[in-house]
């Protein structure tokens, strides 16, 4: 072999299915050689072609043209890196629809839809409920309970602007009404509610989990302690914001279920108890001021 032959040691080596100056390969072939998850991959290509997952598994011979390819490929090695499927797609599904995200935002998570079921629990029986999300991030929760319930009144507060961005082209994009608000937790309020919800930065500093979610905003995961200054900075202003019989709801971290049932308690609040997620992770408290 001569040297003119060989492979230079920069040149990466061509991909399986794609030959040196980038042929067409088919969509079954580039999940299966893409190095992820395969149910990501296909999530990814889908998103490439502007095509349903479903189309790829009915077609898994679509070719897919050299351009494609190349975006899928650097789609697949971002996420190799560990950037979260949903900022590669720039959408994430909750409670049924779909919510635009980027970087500025937490990615909406399942057990925040326990959360959503039990805040509409709560409006059960309260025609045209007053609701306030403290922390709205993408907005997810209080445009979920704006459309599920046409009549409540919903507001949303978040301190991030960038954040407040994302959560109104979000209301815009769903057709939710939904009243935003710049400021921290209660600061740019007046008046009282039937209903606060609240998913703050609870996981503390220290908490390992935070390496795997440094895509995420920061901010909106750990208040930089033990995870639970926010935690108790809501439930302690939440009774002046509560009107009689209004009642408080709060996600908190998996070992957080006592602390804030305590809390809760302590700060006036009734009927205190946890509901937990899908995974019977004690994940909600839920408090009553009567
Ligand atoms: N539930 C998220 C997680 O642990 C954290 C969300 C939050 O801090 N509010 O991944």
């Amino acid at each position: 072999m001569t040297a003119a032959f060989a492979p230079s040691p920069q040149a990466p080596l061509p991909q399986a299915g794609e030959g040196s100056s980038g042929s067409i390969a088919s969509a079954r072939d580039l999940i299966e050689s893409s190095g992820i998850d395969a149910s990501e991959a296909r999530s990814l290509l889908a998103f490439v072609l502007d095509a349903k997952r479903e189309a790829l598994i009915a077609r898994p011979q679509q070719p897919v043209t050299p351009d494609g390819v190349a975006r899928f490929r650097d789609l697949c090695a971002r996420r190799a890196r560990g950037e979260p499927v949903a900022y590669l797609l720039g959408q994430r599904e909750f409670f049924g629809r779909l919510f635009r995200v980027d970087r500025s935002v937490l990615i909406p998570r399942p057990e925040t839809e326990c959360l959503v079921e039990a805040a509409l629990r709560q409006m059960q029986g309260i025609f045209a409920p007053r609701v306030l999300d403290l922390g709205t991030g993408s907005g997810c929760i209080a445009i979920t309970l704006a459309l599920e319930r046409p009549d409540a009144q919903v507001w949303a507060i978040d301190v991030s602007r960038s954040a407040l961005e994302v959560a109104r082209r979000n209301a815009a994009a769903l057709s939710a009404s939904v009243a935003f608000l710049c400021g921290c937790w209660f600061a740019p309020l007046r008046g009282r509610f039937e209903l606060i919800v609240a998913n703050p930065p609870y996981v503390a500093s220290g908490d390992p989990h935070l390496e795997e979610l440094s895509y995420e905003p920061r901010e909106a995961l750990t208040d930089g302690a033990d995870g639970m200054s926010n935690l108790v900075q809501i439930a302690r202003d939440a009774p002046k914001h509560l009107a009689t019989g209004g009642a408080l709801l709060l996600e908190h971290g998996y070992n957080q279920g006592r602390a804030v049932r305590k809390l809760m308690a302590s700060s006036g609040f009734d009927s205190t108890h946890t509901l937990q997620d899908l995974a019977g992770i004690e994940r909600v408290c839920v408090g009553r001021i009567n």
